[in-house]
C-alpha cells in the first residue's frame, strides 16, 4: 500500500521509513514480514557472494510474497545487470522507480541500462532526471561526485550529436 507524505505529498510505499522525494518519516511504515525479510536476507549473501542466478531466485520469490520491497527490485536489478540480463534489469528498476520516484541512483541506473542496450532517447531522458533529482535526493550521500557523473553522461549524448 501507498501512502501520502505528510511532507511533500509524493507516493512512500508501506516499506519505506522516509519519503524519497524529502527524506520526511513515514507514519504508516510497517516492516516486510519475516519470510519476506529472510528471503532477503539469503539474496544478500548469494548477491556479496556473486551467486548472481540464486541471489535472482530469491528476490523474485520475496517479490511473489511481497511486491512492495524497493531493494529487491533494486539488487534484482543489479545482479541481472552483472550478468548481461539488460532488458529484464530494466523492468526490475523500473519497478523500483515506481516505488521511490524521487531515488536519484534508480534514474541513473536506468540511464545507464538503456544506454547499454542503445536506446540513447531512454537513457537521456533518465540521466536528466537524475540530475534535477540529485539536487535535493536526501539518500544521496555524495552529491558532487554523483552529480559529476551524471553530468558526464549527458555530455557525451551532446558530443555524438545525436539529438
Ligand atoms: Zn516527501
Amino acid at each position: 500500500m501507498m501512502a501520502k507524505c505528510s511532507g511533500c505529498g509524493a507516493n512512500v510505499p508501506s516499506h519505506d521509513e522516509t519519503c524519497s522525494y524529502c527524506g520526511s518519516h513515514n507514519p504508516h511504515y510497517v516492516p516486510p514480514d519475516n519470510n519476506v525479510n529472510q528471503l532477503l536476507e539469503e539474496a544478500m549473501k548469494a548477491y556479496e557472494g556473486e551467486r548472481y542466478a540464486a541471489a535472482i531466485d530469491f528476490y523474485n520469490q520475496a517479490i511473489a510474497l511481497d511486491p512492495e520491497v524497493f531493494s529487491a527490485y533494486f539488487y534484482l536489478a543489479a545482479a541481472l545487470t552483472i550478468i548481461g540480463r539488460h532488458a529484464e534489469a530494466i523492468k526490475a528498476m523500473e519497478k523500483a522507480q515506481a516505488l521511490r520516484p524521487g531515488n536519484t541512483a534508480v534514474h541513473y541506473n536506468l540511464g545507464m541500462l538503456y544506454k547499454k542496450i542503445g536506446r540513447q532517447a531512454e537513457a537521456r531522458m533518465y540521466l536528466e532526471k537524475a540530475l534535477e533529482l540529485v539536487k535535493r535526493d536526501p539518500a544521496v550521500q555524495s552529491q558532487k561526485q554523483l552529480r559529476k557523473d551524471i553530468e558526464k553522461e549527458l555530455a557525451e549524448f551532446k558530443r555524438w550529436k545525436l539529438f
